[in-house]
């Protein structure tokens, strides 16, 4: 991937606008997970110690575009960002009039989902945003599939567009997880659903060696597999799909297995006992809420083996500590492998977190969405546009 770089630009004395994922959960005026703002730090610094006068863009939930929602105000975060960075920082509303600043000074524009124009990205709207800043950088992996106004609109725009330091070790990471991996493969996919994953799953296929997947996916598949699910969580219609997918393994000479073991309860709560069941055993009034042990051996065998792992999605309701042990050996057994590896998606970041595996991860991506299309292989507009200014 070509694309200019913020560390090879010289940023001195310049207007250094910088488009951040300052997405955050905020309750009662405070930021309640600062991961994403942690991730944006080294970059700020960069342009701060490079003389540069920082302008620092973000959206902040999904307020109707053209209205102030004072919840959706960045002020909490300005204030925490603030804190950590150990200087102030302006929030600025109505930025699109002009902003005041040295270098050296650091202003938040106010929530940029309040212009209009914005997801549509509008060319009068980026035209204005490229217009504040002498150079633009784009360090918001988590937005760079969606082409909007502060993203691919402002790149297109702006005198120089460039990656910010983020958004560059992201996709180099990316790069090096699915176009020269080290083999053999793993992709391990978990979460609720196969509908929003369909894609991906399909994709990986043709670029590992090995798919395992969990959680309600894996539901699906086990009943694809002739199995009884009870009360789990599972697509039904999505079942010819999932032997589509189990006939595609074969062909390959492969195959997606199903847990041989899973944990099962007779309710969907947090108390619920957690019984051990062969995947042959579930009765129809259980819900299957996680792997079995022997399925977790299995699966953290196939992990040592692996010479690169790409994680998303919990193979269990990690959230009821009952049904934690298999995202948990999981998290173990990547934290403990030498493989190169990676992982994606909001509940699995929560996963890694609660599990206290960062150390052992080789590279957490910030990007939900984002990482799921980027394994998917889809182009992001981000990205193209980025590379675009390069080449041009
Ligand atoms: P990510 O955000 O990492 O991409 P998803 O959003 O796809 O992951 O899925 C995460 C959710 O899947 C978690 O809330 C978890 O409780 C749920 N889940 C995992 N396994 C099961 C299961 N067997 N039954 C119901 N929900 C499950
Ligand atoms: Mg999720």
């Amino acid at each position: 991937m070509a694309f200019h770089r913020m560390e090879e630009l010289d940023l001195a004395g310049k207007r250094v606008m910088i488009r951040e994922d300052f997405n955050v959960p905020i309750d009662a005026g405070k930021v309640v997970s600062d991961t994403r703002i942690q991730a944006a730090l080294p970059t700020i610094r960069l342009a701060l110690d490079h003389g540069a006068a920082v302008i620092l863009l973000s959206h902040l939930g999904r307020p109707e575009e053209g209205e102030v929602d004072a919840a959706l105000s960045l002020a909490p975060v300005a204030n925490h960002l603030s804190t950590l960075l150990e200087m102030p920082v302006r929030l600025q509303k109505d930025w699109l009039n002009g902003i005041d600043i040295q270098p050296g000074e650091v202003v938040l524009c106010e929530n940029v989902r309040f212009n209009t124009g914005e997801k549509r990205n509008d060319p009068d709207l980026a035209w204005a945003i490229a217009g504040l800043c002498d150079v633009f950088v784009m360090d918001a992996f988590g937005t760079a599939h969606r082409a909007q106004a502060s993203t691919v609109g402002a790149i297109q725009y702006a005198d120089v567009a460039c990656a910010g330091l983020l958004l560059s070790r992201e996709l180099d990471a990316l790069d090096s997880a699915l176009s020269k991996p080290v083999r053999p493969v793993l992709a391990i996919v978990g979460g609720s659903k196969v509908s929003t994953k369909l894609t991906v799953l399909e994709s990986l296929m043709s670029k590992v060696d090995q798919l395992i997947v969990g959680g309600g996916i894996a539901n699906t598949f086990i009943a694809a597999s002739g199995y009884e699910v009870g009360q789990s969580l599972y697509e039904p219609d999505l079942i010819n799909e999932a032997q589509r997918l189990i006939r595609m393994a074969h062909e390959r000479g492969g195959e997606i297995p199903i847990p041989k073991d899973v944990l099962v309860a007779t309710s969907f709560s947090k108390d619920a006992e957690a019984i051990v069941r062969s995947v042959d055993e579930v009765q129809n009034d259980e819900f299957i809420l996680d792997i079995g042990p022997l399925t977790a051996v299995d699966y953290a065998r196939m992990i040592q083996a692996a010479g690169t792992v790409i994680w998303n999605g919990p193979v269990g309701v990690f959230e009821f500590e009952n049904f934690a042990p298999g995202t948990r050996a999981i998290a173990d057994a990547i934290d403990v492998s030498n493989a190169f590896s990676i992982a994606g998606g909001g509940d699995t970041l929560a996963a890694i977190d609660i599990f206290n595996v960062s150390e052992g991860l080789s590279y957490i991506s910030t990007g939900g969405g984002a990482f799921l299309e980027y394994v998917e292989g889809k182009t992001l507009p981000a990205v193209a546009a980025l590379e675009k200014r390069y080449a041009a």
